[in-house]
């Protein structure tokens, strides 16, 4: 999943946005360290109903 790093955390940087493996990711969102964007257009996602989309290019996952 794409992320934009919210804190540094080695070896990343606030604000650089990385694709890191999807368990990896919800861990970092989970704890507060990322933000997960729009692998299409770098948006920040939106979560809702079960669903991630993206309110900037319509991209959309569920499940
Ligand atoms: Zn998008």
């Amino acid at each position: 999943m794409r992320v934009i790093m919210l804190n540094g955390k080695d070896p990343y940087y606030p604000g650089e946005a990385v694709t890191v493996p999807d368990k990896a990711g919800r861990l970092l969102v989970r704890e507060g360290l990322a933000q997960e964007v729009c692998p299409e257009c770098g948006a920040v996602l939106v979560h809702e109903s079960g669903c991630t989309s993206c309110y900037s290019c319509g991209f959309a996952k569920c499940g």
